[in-house]
């Protein structure tokens, strides 16, 4: 095989003991977290290579070209989409030992290699009283891997996606070459900025190495709200208002009573925050307390006129942990029954009309579906569950849930991208030219096509 050809050399660049050959060492690196029943079959015959510095990466890259070798990026490998399973024979290539995050606390800023996790960047901007906003739902996700498929979560009501954090890159291309976009001023002027093209690009163009963040001073003051609601165009409709009056809170988001109790089961707690078919969860964050108040009545004024109940208000640390835990945990408590969980957006004002659809498709197939969605942005997570359906109805369900995103002016993913799983979508829903272009600058800049091959590009 010819990796196997290439292991020696590998071995000079990054030592000894950080390329894996043994099958069941290589075995973690095989799969991401996508759902069994639709993710890509790995190709087992892989090396995997851990490196240290940006250096070595450069000098894997130099090989990988010059024999023509697959390479697959690999992140914390949280990735719903596939993209980082290996599907051909070659390197997967580990940023896990590049790792280090340092806080630029006089500019605000954090120059984090693309190995450190979202956990470690979260805690060491803490330590310096700073902290970084996007927070997509599982923290062992690599700054790298964010950078790479964009993340949002549930924060990019008001701190955007990945791509308004990034102010600069560092990228190995894949002819081993370093390149440096930006850096740590907020606005730049200079040069072509592609760091665009590289966000969200899945691992098709380069290798992220390193990336400036943006941090900010440390909210002092923060709420969480829930507020009840008989039923969810109720409180779409009440979101729809408080977005009219300009308020932007951290978070917005429209989950249901079933999903979130289930999920406080799940995780072994009791569910003391009231009743109601569905929740408006609002987080609240503010440098100081009128603030914060000012907020929470200016929402509460708009919000109590269609609630079903007695919302509940917390300011205190370990109540609002714990409401936020029962939220970001909703996927792990459907995993064991989960066929797919999807992230399609809409434009905000067709969220009713989408779920109107969801109900439908819904009854058509017999299926029920989760309401979870980060409703401020327009990103829904209408999960698939297995439910003992055939694998054909599921793919059916699917299906109208995309076509019904692309009729209303929305995308089929508004979060965890394309990767392998969504390929055949790209291809049948992406403009032309769109998609032309995506392939000329592939071709521009991967010319072997060796970054991550199936994936991404339609
Ligand atoms: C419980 C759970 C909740 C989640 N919630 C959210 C959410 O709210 N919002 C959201 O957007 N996503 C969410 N995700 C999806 C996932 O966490 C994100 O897609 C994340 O960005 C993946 O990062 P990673 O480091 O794990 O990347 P990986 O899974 O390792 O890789 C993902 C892709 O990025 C590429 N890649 C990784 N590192 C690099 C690099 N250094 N250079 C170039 N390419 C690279 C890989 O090749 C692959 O194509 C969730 C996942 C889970 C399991």
């Amino acid at each position: 095989m010819l990796i196997d050809e290439i292991s020696e050399e590998l071995r000079a660049i990054v030592g000894e003991n950080w390329v894996i050959t043994d099958p069941r060492a290589i075995d973690p690196y095989l799969f991401d977290k996508t759902e069994p029943y639709i993710r890509p079959q790995p190709i087992k015959e892989v090396i995997v290579v851990k490196p240290g510095s940006i250096d070595e990466i450069s000098k894997v890259m130099k090989l990988a070209f010059a024999s023509s070798i697959p390479v697959f990026p690999r992140g914390g490998g949280t990735g719903l989409t596939g993209g980082a399973i290996p599907t051909r024979s070659g390197i997967v290539l580990s940023l896990e030992r590049l790792n280090r995050v340092n806080i630029d606390k006089n500019n605000m800023i954090a120059e984090v290699e693309a190995g450190a996790t979202l956990r470690k960047l979260i805690e060491e901007a803490e330590k310096n009283d700073l902290y970084f906003p996007p927070h997509p739902g599982d923290e062992g996700a690599q700054i790298g891997g964010l950078i790479a498929c964009n993340a949002g979560g549930s924060r990019a009501l008001r701190h955007g996606t990945m791509r308004n954090s990034v102010l600069g890159l560092q990228i190995v291309l894949p002819n081993g070459r370093l390149v440096t976009i930006g850096g740590k001023a907020l606005k730049n002027n200079m040069g072509t900025n592609f760091s665009h093209l590289f966000i969200g690009s899945e691992g098709s163009l380069g290798i992220i190495v390193k990336a400036y963040v943006k941090l900010y001073p440390k909210p002092r003051f923060s709420a969480t709200l829930l507020f009840p609601f008989s039923s969810p165009n109720d409180a779409i409709e009440a979101a729809m208002e408080l977005l009219w009056n300009g308020y932007v809170p951290l978070s917005l988001e429209l989950v249901d009573a079933t999903s979130m109790r289930k999920t406080a089961d799940y995780l072994g707690l009791p569910w003391k925050y009231g009743t109601g078919e569905v929740y408006l969860m609002i987080l609240l964050a503010e440098p100081n307390q009128e603030m914060l108040y000012a907020e929470i009545e200016g929402i509460s004024s708009i919000l109590s006129r269609r609630t079903s109940g007695e919302p509940i208000l917390t300011e205190r640390r370990e109540e609002q942990d714990e409401i936020l835990k029962i939220r970001s945990e909703i996927y792990s408590a459907y995993e064991k029954n989960l066929f797919e969980g999807l992230d399609v957006s809409l434009p905000l004002g067709e969220i009713r009309n989408f779920l109107e659809m969801l109900n439908r498709i819904g009854e058509k197939y017999g299926v029920k579906f989760p309401i979870v969605a980060h409703l401020g942005d327009g990103t829904f997570h209408p999960d698939i569950l297995l439910d003992s359906k055939e694998k054909d109805v599921l793919v059916k369900v699917r299906e109208e849930i995309y076509e019904s995103a692309i009729s209303l002016g929305g995308s089929i993913t508004g979060e965890h991208g394309i990767g392998y799983t969504r390929r055949v979508y790209a291809e049948k829903y992406l403009d032309e030219g769109l998609k032309e272009l995506m392939r000329n600058i592939k071709k521009a800049i991967d010319e072997k096509g060796i970054m991550n091959p199936d994936k991404f590009i339609p």
